[in-house]
C-alpha cells in the first residue's frame, strides 16, 4: 500500500485514474433483470428512441407528433439520426451519450451507417452484452425501478425467477400515491382492501401489500416520483397514504423511502414519453417531512436545479436524508459540475453523487463515462485546495473517497 502523500501535480492524474476505476453502485435505473427478457432495453435503436433524443429531434422535425408515432422502432430511429446527428453536429448531451457508447464498443458511425451497426448489435447476446456494458461502465450493481402496478413486470414477479446478483430492486409505488381513485379497486382485487375510504382497515391492507411486494422483490427501498406541486403536512391522499401506510412500513422494514420531486408529467401530451417537463419543488415540505418523521430513512434527488442548493442545506440538518444523483434534466455537465462541487462544499462525502437513470441498457457506458470525467475534475479541485492547506492526500484515501461517492455512502446509510 502506498502511503505517501501525493504531490500536487500528480493529483489530476491519479484522481482521474481512481475515479475512472472505481466500480460505482447505479442506485437509479430504469433496467432490468435480463430474465425480465423484452422489458430489458438494449441496443441502437432503443438507444436512439430515448425519449430525450425524441424531444430533441422535434425541434427539427417538420411533420405531425402523430406521424411520427405511427412509425416503426427502426423507422423513428432513422428519423432522429438523421435530424440529431446528420443534418446537425450532435452536440447534446444525449445525442454525445450515444457516440460515446458506440465508440466505447468500438464502432464508428462515421464509417458504418445504420444498417451495418444494426447488424453488430443484432449479433450481440443479450446476457453477456450486460456483462459487457457493465464493464465498460465500471458499475458493480445496478438498482432498477420496479413496480407491482405494471402489467408486464408483475407477472414476471409472481412467476418467480432465478435472480441475477447484479440486478437489485426498488418497490416503486407512483400509481398507490398519484392515482388512488383507479389504484384502490387493484389493491381491493388482488384482496388487500375492501372499499376506497382511507381508514384503519385500509391502511393496514396497503402495509400488507407493501410489506409482500418488498418482500417478493427482496426491494433495496421504496420511491415515488412526486409532482412540483406536492405540500406537507396535506390532508391529500398522498400525504395520508405516505404517513399512515408507507412511513409505517418503511420503519418496520428498516427501508428508506426514495422521493424523487419536480416532475410535471405530460407538459406537451403530443410528445408522449418525451412531454415531461419539470419546475421547483417546495423544499420546505420535505423538510417538515424528515423533522417529523425522524425514524424514517429518506433518499432525495430532485430534478430542478433551482432546488440543489436547499436540499444540500437541508442535508446538513437532517441525518435521515441521503442525496443522490443528478436526475434526468439535471444530468448534463455543466449542472453535474455545479452540482458535486456544491454537494462535496456542504455535505462532504456523506452524498452520492450520481446514477445513471438509464432506460437502455447500453447507456450505463456513456452515462457514467461522461460524470466520472466531472467528478474527477472536481474532485481533483478538491484535493488541490486541501494540499495548499498543507493536507496531503494519499491515493489510498482518494479511492476510499470514490467509492463513497459512487456507493459506499448509500450502502451506509441504508444500513445505519
Ligand atoms: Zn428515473
Amino acid at each position: 500500500m502506498n502511503t505517501d502523500f501525493l504531490p500536487l501535480k500528480e493529483l489530476p492524474g491519479v484522481v482521474s485514474r481512481v475515479v475512472s476505476e472505481t466500480e460505482a453502485m447505479d442506485i437509479h435505473t430504469h433496467l432490468y433483470d435480463p430474465a425480465f427478457g423484452d422489458l430489458l432495453l438494449w441496443g441502437l435503436d432503443d438507444l436512439l428512441v430515448y425519449h430525450y433524443l425524441v424531444a430533441e429531434a422535434f425541434r427539427y422535425f417538420d411533420f405531425p407528433h402523430d406521424e411520427f408515432f405511427s412509425l416503426s422502432k427502426s423507422q423513428q430511429a432513422e428519423r432522429i439520426w438523421d435530424a440529431l446527428f446528420v443534418r446537425n453536429s450532435p452536440i447534446s448531451e444525449a445525442c454525445r451519450g450515444v457516440l460515446t457508447t458506440l465508440n466505447a464498443l468500438g464502432l464508428d458511425p462515421r464509417k458504418q451507417d445504420l444498417a451495418s451497426l444494426r447488424n453488430w448489435f443484432a449479433g450481440q447476446d443479450p446476457r453477456d452484452y450486460v456483462g459487457r456494458c457493465m464493464e465498460l461502465a465500471k458499475v458493480k450493481s445496478i438498482c432498477m425501478t420496479n413496480s407491482p402496478f405494471d402489467d408486464l413486470e408483475r407477472p414476471v414477479w409472481e412467476k418467480g425467477f432465478e435472480r441475477d446478483p447484479r440486478f437489485t430492486a426498488a418497490l416503486s409505488i407512483d400509481p398507490l400515491l398519484r392515482e388512488w381513485e383507479s389504484c384502490w379497486k387493484q389493491l381491493s382485487d388482488w384482496g388487500y382492501i375492501d372499499s376506497a375510504d382511507l381508514n384503519e382497515a385500509t391502511f393496514s391492507g396497503i402495509r400488507r401489500f407493501l410489506s409482500d411486494w418488498t418482500e417478493k422483490m427482496d426491494a433495496r427501498f421504496l420511491m415515488v416520483s412526486l409532482p412540483p406541486t406536492f405540500r406537507y403536512p396535506d390532508e391529500s391522499v398522498c400525504v395520508r397514504i405516505i404517513r399512515e401506510a408507507i412511513l409505517p412500513h418503511c420503519r418496520e422494514a428498516g427501508l428508506p423511502f426514495a422521493l424523487m420531486p419536480g416532475v410535471k408529467r405530460g407538459v406537451n401530451p403530443l410528445l408522449r414519453m418525451a412531454g415531461d417537463g419539470l419546475a421547483k419543488c417546495d423544499m420546505e415540505s420535505f423538510e417538515r417531512l424528515f423533522a417529523e418523521f425522524p425514524q424514517n430513512k429518506f433518499l432525495l434527488t430532485a430534478l430542478s436545479s433551482e432546488n440543489q442548493h436547499e436540499l444540500c442545506v437541508a442535508a446538513r440538518k437532517f441525518n435521515n436524508l441521503h442525496v443522490f444523483g443528478c436526475w434526468w434534466f439535471t444530468n448534463i455537465p455543466s449542472i453535474i459540475e455545479e452540482m458535486s462541487r456544491m454537494r462535496l462544499e456542504l455535505i462532504g462525502m456523506s452524498v452520492t453523487l450520481q446514477h445513471s437513470d438509464a432506460r437502455v441498457m447500453d447507456q450505463v457506458i456513456y452515462k457514467w463515462g461522461h460524470s466520472r470525467r466531472v467528478i474527477a475534475k472536481v474532485l481533483t479541485e478538491k484535493y488541490e485546495d486541501l494540499n495548499r492547506a498543507g493536507w496531503g492526500v494519499t491515493e489510498e484515501e482518494i479511492r476510499r473517497d470514490a467509492g463513497q461517492l459512487m456507493g459506499g455512502a448509500y450502502e451506509a446509510f441504508c444500513a445505519k
